[in-house]
């Protein structure tokens, strides 16, 4: 046993059920958390055991102090989100808070030198904790991220962050890890100087003690943020953050990152500067904003649980057509670390798709070994051997029921019994397309979005009588390759491409009564949408949409868009062929500069009423299980306005009576495509 392995129990607290602590030969204490649940969070019981424990090293204190996680690849992901809906009031939450940072404070204080060590995801409290500390070390681990994401729930830290995060490591560097709240490799928090050292597997407990050996630190942010946050300078580099800010996130929208400049702003060398990011942070805690966030994120974890009924392991997948979504598919899955094959008509349609399939694999990973080692696991296939094997065969091939009915035939025979039997077909019923097979209840739909690399859900389309067993492993296999599996029945357009054609339709309409694109597309991305209806018609490519129209018409009542074929005929595709409703030049749509694109605000209200209302259609027609479903769905499939918290959450917050007048009188105005569906009532009572 070294000299640093830790033996003898400390004085350990009573009711201590979260941390372990020992002390070393040295008398270095080693303070190790392990939280009953599978990712380590702070939440009040954890936060109240470390004050515990802070009191009792202040009472004993040893020579230094080790902070480190007893959990692979997590050191601390944050607060514990789900007590947030506990808190009773601002002043509750003020207390809480303050009582947290106040723990932290006496971490800081500690008359010897603490280190702490990341061993994977650190963030938020996680990350404030450490903040605390004298030195940080991370592992070399590629699943370790470091960072302060809670703008991402309308929130900015709380924890001392918005002041110990500047300090450290600069004002501009601070803003930039708070304000986009992205998570940073330890490899860039080195460069940040956010950490001190990164190690390699069990050499960080030699590291750790040599650094509690060290004096203890004073954090000096480089000189150029020194200077910027001088009084007199403030307000200057405040503006700018407010401008660059502004044009992404609106602050009625969201009002967390202008709180979070203005706390710098106003507080910063204050000696009451942590009592007003705690009078802040409880204040956006319970803004609308961030309340509809949170729920974004509970939304995310049922949609993860709802794929966990089946805990078979994914090794193989067959993809047959190698175009547009079946190259991006096999790449998505070789990334994830599956053996993919990759089946098409001919060597030639193969090649071009192992090409596109590369392509997506350096874009999206960092290192040439990871590219190397994703790329060798994916492998042409022309005769199509794999799918004997494979434990999920997913076909891509032209949406032609014909042509997916010839292969099924020839698949079924090939593929193992218990393998999963998926399409990714649009618009065809499965039922028609599972006609062919022996056993018809195999087949499921695995609808992934274009593009497949930046689309998180995937919608698993069943039948009545598909079999559950089957969806629940189609479910299973999303989310082994990340992403959120979404169950849903297979009724027309199922229900992304549902709830998405009616606003198309209605963009289409007020562009024929003559609003220039822009002006359309603002009304949208005003509500909270991340790109107005046009400009996405235009990325999807116009001729999908026109055979999705046609699809879900008749489910819809509304008819074809008008002008939508026209410019099919014409060529204009949108994006890919360079001309839709927007030019495009290098992947982006040329808009007029002209930045007064003004709308009336009726325009607004028929495109947000159009998708909330078939939302609603949807609901009633349980495409998806509940209400809840139907925002998870609309939010992770069309970017939905996160912060409104979902169209069904939007009807709630903004009176479904309310709204179901407004359609009334649209109806009056404009015909039966705005009468109320019949899921009204349901939504009032779910
Ligand atoms: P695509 O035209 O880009 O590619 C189809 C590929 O299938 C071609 O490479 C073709 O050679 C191959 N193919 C055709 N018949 C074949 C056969 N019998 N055996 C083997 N390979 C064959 O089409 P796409 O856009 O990738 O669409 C594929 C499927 O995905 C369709 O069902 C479509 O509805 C669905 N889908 C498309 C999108 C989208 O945005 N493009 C989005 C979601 C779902």
């Amino acid at each position: 046993m070294s000299d640093s392995t830790p033996q003898e129990n400390r004085e350990s607290p009573q009711q201590i059920q979260n941390w372990t602590l020992e002390a070393d030969k040295q008398d270095i204490a080693w303070l190790g958390l392990r939280t009953g649940s599978s990712t380590n969070v702070l939440s009040r019981q954890v936060l109240l055991e470390l004050s515990t424990i802070v009191d009792a090293l202040v009472a004993a204190p040893p020579s230094g102090l080790i902070i480190f996680s007893h959990k692979d690849g997590n050191f601390i992901a944050g607060a514990d989100v789900h007590e947030f809906p506990q808190l009773r009031s601002t002043e509750s939450a003020y207390e809480q808070v303050r009582a947290g940072q106040q723990i932290f404070d006496r971490l800081e204080a500690l008359p010897f030198t603490t280190v702490v060590m990341l061993n994977g995801i650190t963030l938020g409290g996680g990350l404030e904790l450490a903040l605390a500390c004298d030195w940080r070390l991370s592992l070399a681990s590629e699943r370790a991220t470091i960072g302060l994401p809670e703008i991402q729930l309308g929130l900015h830290p709380g924890l001392g962050g918005t002041l110990r995060c500047p300090r450290l490591i600069g004002v501009r560097s601070a803003m930039q890890l708070m304000l986009t709240g992205k998570p940073v490799t330890p490899a860039v928090a080195l460069k940040m100087g956010l950490i001190d050292n990164i190690c390699e597997g069990e050499s960080w407990r030699a590291a750790a003690v040599e650094f509690v050996r060290r004096p203890r630190p004073a954090p000096v942010a480089p000189m150029a943020d020194r200077l910027l946050s001088l009084g007199l300078l403030r307000p200057f580099l405040a503006r700018i953050l407010r401008r660059q800010v502004a044009a992404k996130a609106p602050r009625q929208n969201y009002p967390a990152p202008y709180a979070l400049i203005e706390l710098w702003q106003r507080g910063w060398g204050r000696s009451n500067a942590l009592e007003m990011e705690a009078r802040s942070f409880a204040q956006l805690v319970f803004s609308q904003t961030s309340k509809n966030l949170v729920r974004v994120f509970f939304l995310q974890d049922r949609l993860k649980d709802l794929a966990k009924v089946v805990t078979a392991k994914f090794n193989h997948v067959h993809v047959i057509g190698a175009g547009t979504m079946g190259a991006d598919i096999a790449a998505w899955c070789a990334i994830r670390g599956l053996t993919v094959t990759l089946e098409d008509r001919d060597n030639t349609f193969v090649a071009a798709g192992l090409e596109r399939a590369a392509a997506s694999i350096r874009k999206k990973l960092k290192t040439d070994s990871l590219v190397a080692d994703a790329t060798a696991r994916l492998v042409a296939d022309q005769t199509g051997e794999g799918a004997r094997v494979a434990d999920v065969i997913i076909e891509a091939i032209f949406e032609n029921l014909e042509a997916k009915q010839k292969l099924f035939l020839q698949v079924e025979q090939r593929a193992r019994p218990d393998a999963i039997l998926a399409t990714n077909t649009s618009s065809i019923p499965l039922k028609e397309i599972a006609s062919c097979l022996a056993s018809p209840p195999r087949l499921v739909g695995l609808h992934f979005f274009n593009p497949v690399a930046l689309m998180p859900l995937v919608e698993v389309v069943h039948t009545p009588t598909t079999l559950h067993g089957v969806v629940d492993s189609g479910a299973a296999f999303v989310r082994q390759i990340g992403k959120l599996a979404l169950p849903c029945r297979g009724l027309p357009g199922f229900l992304v491409n549902r709830i998405l054609a009616p606003y198309m339709d209605e963009a289409f309409r007020l562009l024929q009564e003559g609003l220039t694109p822009e002006a359309i597309d603002k009304a949208a991305t005003d509500f909270g949408m991340p790109v107005g209806p046009l400009e996405l018609a235009d990325s999807v490519g116009l001729d999908i949409l026109l055979h999705v129209a046609g699809i879900v018409g008749e489910t819809i009542r509304r008819g074809l868009p008008p002008g939508l074929k026209e410019l099919v005929n014409e060529g204009r595709l949108g994006r890919k062929s360079g001309r839709g409703f927007y030019r495009w030049e290098n992947g982006k749509p040329i808009k007029n500069q002209d930045k007064n694109a003004t709308y009336p605000p009726e325009a607004q209200r028929r495109l947000v009423l159009s998708l909330v209302n078939e939302a609603v259609a949807c609901l009633q027609d349980r495409v998806v299980a509940d209400a809840d479903l139907v925002d998870a769905g609309t939010i992770f499939g069309t970017g939905f306005a996160p912060f409104r918290g979902g169209p069904l959450q939007y009807a709630r917050q903004t009176g479904l009576s309310s709204l179901r007048q407004e359609l009334e009188q649209l109806q009056r105005q404009f015909g039966e495509r705005f009468a109320p569906s019949a899921g009204w009532d349901l939504l009032a009572e779910s």
